[in-house]
């Protein structure tokens, strides 16, 4: 490869949201990634907030967290897991973030006493920022995604950027376009009117797609491809399809089926290697094949959006499982299933055999805790393999200390700050914060090493005495409580290296099959080639 090229594909959507223009962006890395490229991923949020972390679940998904800390889009976890790179901070962005920098600068005389003007500063706060990451990431193609739809008032500033960009750098800049063709229920034919209108708001804002990758029920035929390039001006081969896929993991070879590797690089100028899509080509292959299914429930409730289901809360925990069942040849299925259920109606508990394994995921707050706890309760008592992601690490702890170790009002302090027994608790830092009302940032976040104990279900997992694992709460097992609940039978088999901190619990293999939580996130490191050691050995365990 030429040493030093810095090469830039922009990613807009239109049309509509929400027809994965984040998976279209991973897809378009990870092609250009099998050609022999270094490939990094940026997202550009058009929201005020500085960050995802002060948003709620069910407004806006998952809030992903990367090894520094940063909480951000889950598009960040879907550039991980399909470009297998662990991102940093340089790589996220938004509106919020991008004019507190310009505003801090402002007040600190960066400016040189120049009127600082929306135009052109913003822009090229934001195009500085672009720059930093590539060079950060020793990236050749730097793919970024700007959320939203164009034509929003909302990220106006960032076609601007790319409008700028491309003037100073004809060669290295490219646009792509994500946009969708609705089929009515009474006619056959895809409409490419709504891109076309797309097309023309981005003309209006001094830009023209090179690409258009076409999110629409099937593959588009010839004619459509015609009158898209037509319309729209640009060669026929530069309309891509993007299918409605059964699985994320199709769309890079989708892509591929139209040549979008060759096409975007051949526009770049760049010379390029033959492919090597080998391994994810078994991996899709693998998915195709997969057809036993295994039954997971996720007990969470982040789900309601009116009257739909919003399974976006949790969608690295979804594709965590999904990784570990693939890896074990077998088709997950995955289902819903709500807390709050078992609180008001405490008979339907029983509905937990029916399922391979349980996982209760991460949370906040007082509501459907009860409804948890008892679904943990159930779990340990009938032995049904249990994964519990940081909430319910913490839960599963105050549930062993309620029914095992005699501590009746066990809790934690999250929830019933008065409780006898606080066994889960926060740290003292962690209280100035939210004294000050400091909430923004204010959790244990990021990457923190672990110890493992030897002998254990974790430690047969990771086979490894320090790993390293993603962090995003402000609680933690008491170390009050620590001997009291081992005494009792608690396996605490990962700590942070001082001893302070629980990482692990899980329950003797002589008394239940597979019982495992960990304070950690680790659904945020499951690679799709990759699937995670605990997740990996829940579902070995769930099959059987
Ligand atoms: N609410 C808990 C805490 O803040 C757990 C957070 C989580 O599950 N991510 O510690």
């Amino acid at each position: 490869m030429p040493k030093n090229i810095k090469k830039y594909i922009f990613v807009v959507g239109g049309v509509m949201s929400g027809v994965g223009k984040g998976v279209a962006a991973a897809s378009i890395g990870k092609i250009l990634q099998s050609r022999g490229f270094e490939v990094t991923a940026i997202k550009i949020d058009p929201y005020v907030n500085v960050d995802a972390g002060t948003m709620n679940p069910t407004e806006h998904g998952e809030v992903f967290v990367l090894d520094d800390g940063m909480e951000c889009d889950q598009d960040m976890g879907n550039y991980e897991r399909f470009l297998d790179r662990d991102l940093t901070r340089d790589n996220y962005m938004t509106t919020g973030s991008i004019y507190q920098a310009v505003i801090n600068r402002e007040r600190n005389l960066g400016y040189g006493g120049k009127c600082v003007e929306v135009v052109p500063h913003i822009p090229l706060e934001v195009l500085s920022r672009i720059e930093k990451a590539a060079e950060k990431n020793k990236a050749d193609i730097t793919i970024i995604e700007i959320g939203g739809t164009v034509g929003e008032y909302q990220n106006i500033l960032f076609l601007e950027a790319i409008r700028m960009l491309k003037i100073k750098k004809p060669d290295d800049v490219l646009l792509v376009l994500v946009s969708y063709l609705p089929l009515q229920n009474n006619q056959s034919e895809l409409k490419t009117k709504p891109t076309q209108y797309a097309v023309r708001t981005l003309n209006s804002a001094g830009l023209q797609p090179d690409i258009i990758l076409a999110r629409a029920t099937a593959f588009l035929d010839k004619k459509r491809k015609e009158k898209i390039a037509f319309n729209c001006n640009l060669p026929e081969e530069n309309v891509i399809s993007a299918p409605d896929v059964e699985s994320i993991y199709e769309i890079p070879l989708n892509f591929e089926k139209d040549n979008l590797s060759a096409v975007l690089l051949e526009k770049l100028k760049l010379k390029f290697k033959k492919q090597d899509l080998r391994n994810w080509r078994r991996f899709v292959s693998g998915i195709r094949r997969a057809k036993k299914p295994i039954k997971i429930g996720i007990v969470g409730k982040y789900f309601g959006t009116g009257e739909f289901v919003l399974a976006d809360s949790y969608v690295s925990v979804i594709e965590a499982v999904k990784h570990a069942a693939y890896h074990s040849n077998r088709k997950p299925v995955i289902q819903w299933l709500n807390a709050e259920t078992y609180e008001v109606k405490p008979h339907k508990i029983k509905e937990l055999g029916e399922f391979d394994g349980i996982i209760v995921p991460g949370g906040f707050g007082g509501r459907g805790v009860e409804g948890k706890i008892a679904v943990i309760n159930y779990c340990r008592r009938n032995k049904i393999p249990f994964l519990g992601l940081c909430y319910g690490m913490q839960l599963a702890v105050v549930e062993f200390s309620r029914n095992v170790a005699g501590l009746k009002k066990a809790h934690t302090t999250e929830v019933n700050p008065e409780t006898p027994y606080p066994v889960i608790d926060i740290l003292p830092e962690q209280k100035q914060k939210l004294a000050k009302k400091d909430y923004g940032g204010s959790m244990r976040l990021g990457v923190y090493p672990a110890s493992l104990k030897k002998g254990t279900i974790a430690y047969a997992a990771y086979k490894e005495y320090l790993i390293s694992e993603k962090h995003r709460h402000r609680y933690e097992v008491n170390p009050d409580y620590v001997k009291r609940l081992e005494k009792k039978g608690i396996i605490f088999s990962g700590f942070s290296p001082d001893r302070q901190l629980m990482e692990i619990m899980e329950l003797p293999v002589k008394n239940h099959p597979f019982f495992v939580a960990s304070q950690f996130h680790p659904e945020f490191k499951s690679r799709p080639l990759k699937p995670h050691p605990l997740f990996r050995e829940f579902i070995k365990t769930a099959l059987n």
